[in-house]
């Protein structure tokens, strides 16, 4: 018998592995030439990155929680105001809402996992202000509806995209339905740094003008201090480590569509499983595979399985929703939800990924609901 291959959920090692002399060049010309706080290579990115999401401007910042937080303040929430986003979600979304002194209020999610425009619509109040969709797993929200509610009662919409770099919804990318939107280059993310990093988007002058105001102390060019900020600018030497990933960003999310294709192709109508749509299964939307969450009967069961024969796997947020982490206080009533995170199970997903472990994966997934069918 061969050694079983063992294919981790997430391989944090494989990026300097594969394309180490890149970064070593990066490394050694940004260093050398001391550039280290907003010099060539932010701006080079932002410009970069704008382009790609096909908007005006991109502010580098620190990490996509600052990005939200920045975005929203910059756009005028006021305390007191309630902001819908779903409870499917990672806490930092509604963070950014309560770190402005707002109030979020939780959405269920539909079938494909992202905020179901219905349920939102019905917890709108005269006090609601605000809309995030998370653009989850690399997957644009249905924006036609959402951008209808938001434009029936007076919502302003920041998008949470910080999944969803590259993914298109009816030739719009994720990041250009809203007033502003914000991206992650955590680690894992599509578009990776080698630490914390994030960008805010958006079309707005104003927004872009008052985000570059405040993400470095509300100072402008000259140093005048022109408004209250804070410090959450993109380290130049992380922007010039994207500027590489960002070379390789559509290859790599190719790569991501292909692993989903592969899913799709071994695991579609196995009885117990329901899959994510398929990277073809709509003319209208271009999904970047950020995460891989199919759900499953017998999660727990599955999880084990794989997990005995190498193939690691992780269930999103520590398996639960914003409504079910007491200490949030954002209890709710949200069935699809609680139902997703009794079932839901994300199998490995990432650029880097071979083929034989990609097989390894959809055989193991096979064996079990085969083994669990007899
Ligand atoms: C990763 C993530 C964030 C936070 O990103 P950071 O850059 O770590 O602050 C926010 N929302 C979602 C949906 C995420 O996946």
């Amino acid at each position: 018998m061969g050694k079983t291959l063992r294919v981790p959920f997430f391989d944090y090692q494989a990026p300097f592995r594969e394309r180490g002399g890149e970064y070593r060049a990066v490394f050694e010309d940004v260093c050398s030439r001391g550039a280290f706080i907003l010099q060539a290579e932010v701006e080079e990115f932002e410009q970069r990155l704008a382009k790609f999401v096909g908007v005006r401007h991109a502010i580098g910042v620190g990490n996509a929680t600052d990005g939200l937080t920045l975005a929203l303040w910059a756009a005028g929430l006021e305390p007191g105001s309630e902001v819908l986003l779903p409870a499917h979600t990672f806490v930092a979304t509604a963070g950014a809402v309560r770190l402005l002194g707002a109030v979020p209020v939780l959405a269920d999610c539909g079938d494909d996992h992202v905020i179901d425009p219905v349920s939102a619509e019905r917890l709108v109040t005269s006090r609601t202000r605000a809309l995030i969709p998370v653009q989850l797993n690399g997957r644009v929200a249905d924006m036609d509806a959402l951008s209808k509610l938001a434009a029936d009662h007076g919502l302003m919409i920041v998008e949470d995209a910080a999944q969803a770099l590259g993914a298109r919804y009816r030739d719009r990318g994720a990041g250009s339905f809203g007033v502003a939107a914000a991206f992650s280059f955590y680690p894992a993310k599509l578009l990776g740094a080698f630490g914390d990093a994030g960008a805010v988007v958006t079309d707005s002058d104003e927004i872009a003008e008052a985000v570059r105001l405040l993400r470095d102390h509300g100072r402008d060019r000259s140093g005048a201090v022109r408004r209250w900020g804070m410090n959450s600018r993109l380290d130049n030497l992380q922007a010039a480590i994207l500027l590489v990933n960002l070379r390789h960003l559509r290859g790599d999310i190719e790569r991501r569509r292909a692993i989903g294709r592969r899913y799709e192709e071994v695991l579609r109508g196995v009885p117990g499983l329901a899959l994510p749509p398929g990277p073809d299964a709509e003319p209208d939307r271009y999904d970047v595979f950020q995460n891989y969450e199919l759900e499953a009967a017998s999660r727990d069961e599955l999880r084990d399985a794989l997990s005995c024969g190498g193939v690691g796997t992780a269930v999103q947020w520590g398996g639960r929703g914003l409504h079910q982490f007491p200490a949030l206080g954002l209890a709710a009533k949200l069935p699809r939800t609680d139902q997703v995170f009794d079932r839901s199970l994300m199998l490995p997903m990432h650029q880097f990924l071979r083929d034989d472990e990609v097989e390894h994966v959809v055989r193991s997934v096979f064996r079990f609901t085969e083994a669990q069918a007899v």
